[in-house]
Formats: structure tokens, C-alpha cells, sequence
């Protein structure tokens, strides 16, 4: 678990996954929690000379902890490429990143690599289990890489599937799923060794509206009931709208940063389909 040295009123690391954490916990307000990343003047050019392409163009972001936030904007403004950097699996070509209050912008790979192991998970848009192994084992895998000992990995895996609530697919192979159930494991997967940052790029993308939706509610849930902090990318205006917070990118510049009233936010967490339906009939501003 890592630590921050930023100014704190709650617990240092927030409510890590597997905690005892419940909802009737008092949640600190969005402005108490500690920043878990801050990003200032963040640039990412890829190749040089004239044909240089400036994927990022100055990113100023923080983040606290446990919040929800969605990344928004056309294709090619560069929200992958900022996903990249934020996860530790690109490093920027100027700026300064800290992340949980430590300085990651220099990191060697050999240190993102082990920051990124046990601090930060993916799910990316398509669904990359691999076929030869059932869901525990696929979510196993990585604790395996993690050095967790074996024991312990069964038990997390699966505490891991009965949080996406897909306990009684622990033995099943990923050609016997649908992608919805697919995309669950995936996330299973990526939270079972307790990250403290969840990126997400485009993890709907790949699948039809309603496997697209129980895989939002789940996000919303891990953000919810663990205080997990998430970013995601998405296109879609729903997933967006569930986000308690919308940062929107073009040319490689953050163009807004909004949070969604405390109206909508407390519609979509009682997921009332009504209002879930309203929210989606919303326009994209
Ligand atoms: P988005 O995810 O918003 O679609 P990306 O971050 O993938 O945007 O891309 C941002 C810009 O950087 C685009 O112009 C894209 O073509 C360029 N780009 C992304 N990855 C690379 C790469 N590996 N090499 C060169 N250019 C890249
Ligand atoms: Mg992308």
C-alpha cells in the first residue's frame, strides 16, 4: 500500500478493496480526501522532428482518492495516451507526476514496473482472459506475478468473483461466457489484488448496451462500496453521466472538468431505471 504525504483529515489510503468498508461508513467529502494523483504540465510527444505527434499538450489533473471520474473526448485526443501515463506504463516527456505523493515522472521501468504491480489495474476494451484458463485461474495469474502465496491468491480470487457476483462461474472458461460476464472477470481480475487505482479504457467498447451497463453499475459499485478511485474512458454518455465527475479532452488538452450534480449522482446510485433512463436521454453537452 502506498502512502501519501498530502494532507489528510481520514485514513492515509482510503478504503482499500477487501476492507471491511460498508456503506453506512461516513464518507469523507470529495474535498477532504488526500490527492492520490497530480499531474502538472504533463506533455507526451510521440516521435520527433516534423512529424512529431504532441499526444499531450500541457495536462494539469489531480485526483483524490475514491473519486470516479470519466475521461471524455474525441478519438485522438489523447485519453489513452494519458491513461498510459497515468498507470505507469508510459512515462511523459515533460511535466511532473506524483502519484499517491510520491514523484513518478522519472521512474525507471524496472520501479514503474513494481509500483504498477501492486498500486495500479487495467481493463482495457477488449477482453483479454486467457482462453485456457477458468475465471479463478484467470484472475489468479497476476496474483501469482505478484508473489502472492498460493493460499492466499485462491481466497482473493475469490473474494474477487463474488464481488462482480459471479461466484458460480469460478470454474467456467472464458468461451463459455458472454462478454458481459467475460468483461466482470476482467474486472475481477484487475481489482483482486486490491489497487488503489482503477484505470478503465473504453471497457464497454466492446460490448452490446445492456452487458455495457452491468459492467458501469459494477464500476459504480467498486467506487462505491470500496472507495476505490477509478477513471474511466468512455464514449458513452451514460457511463459519463455516472461518473461523479467528467473530465473532457481535445488536441491533447483537458477543455473541462465538471462534477455531476449531487442530484444525478444519488439517482444513479439507487439505480432507479427511470432515472437512469433520463440520464442517458440527456444530451452530451
Ligand atoms: P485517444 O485515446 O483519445 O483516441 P490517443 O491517446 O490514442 O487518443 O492518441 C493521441 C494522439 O497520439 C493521436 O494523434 C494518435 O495518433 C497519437 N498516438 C498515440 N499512440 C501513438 C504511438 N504509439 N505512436 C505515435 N503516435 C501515437
Ligand atoms: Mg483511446
Amino acid at each position: 500500500m502506498m502512502t501519501t504525504d498530502g494532507p489528510s483529515t481520514t485514513t492515509p489510503d482510503g478504503l482499500a478493496p477487501g476492507s471491511t468498508a460498508t456503506a453506512s461508513r461516513v464518507a469523507p467529502t470529495p474535498a477532504e480526501r488526500p490527492l492520490l494523483v497530480e499531474m502538472h504540465a504533463i506533455t507526451k510527444l510521440y516521435g520527433r522532428g516534423p512529424t512529431a505527434v504532441q499526444a499531450l499538450a500541457g495536462i494539469d489533473l489531480e485526483i483524490r482518492r475514491g473519486e470516479m471520474v470519466a475521461l471524455v473526448g474525441p478519438s485522438g485526443s489523447g485519453k489513452s495516451t494519458l491513461m498510459h501515463v497515468l498507470g505507469l506504463l508510459d512515462r511523459p516527456s515533460g511535466g511532473t507526476y506524483r502519484l499517491a505523493g510520491r514523484d513518478v515522472s522519472r521512474l525507471n521501468s524496472a520501479g514503474a514496473a513494481r509500483l504498477r504491480g501492486t498500486n495500479v489495474a487495467f481493463v482495457f476494451q477488449g477482453i483479454h482472459l486467457l482462453p485456457s484458463l477458468t475465471a479463478l485461474h484467470n484472475i489468479e495469474l497476476p496474483l501469482a506475478y505478484g508473489r502472492v502465496p498460493k493460499t492466499q491468491r485462491r481466497t482473493c480470487a475469490r473474494e474477487a468473483l463474488e464481488r462482480v457476483g459471479l461466484a458460480h462461474l469460478a470454474q467456467r472458461y472464458p468461451s463459455a461466457m458472454s462478454g458481459g460476464q467475460a468483461q466482470r472477470v476482467a474486472v475481477a481480475r484487475a481489482v483482486a489484488a486490491g489497487p488503489e487505482l482503477l484505470l478503465a479504457d473504453e471497457p464497454t467498447g466492446a460490448l452490446d448496451r445492456r452487458s455495457g451497463r452491468t459492467v458501469l453499475a459494477l464500476f459504480q459499485e467498486l467506487h462505491q462500496k470500496l472507495g476505490l478511485t477509478i477513471v474511466v474512458v468512455t464514449h458513452d454518455p451514460l457511463v459519463a453521466q455516472h461518473a461523479e465527475r467528467i473530465v473532457q479532452m481535445e488536441d491533447g488538452q483537458i477543455v473541462s472538468d465538471t462534477r455531476v450534480t449531487d442530484r444525478l449522482l444519488a439517482a444513479a446510485a439507487e439505480g432507479d431505471p427511470s432515472t437512469t433512463l433520463a440520464v442517458e436521454e440527456r444530451a452530451p453537452a
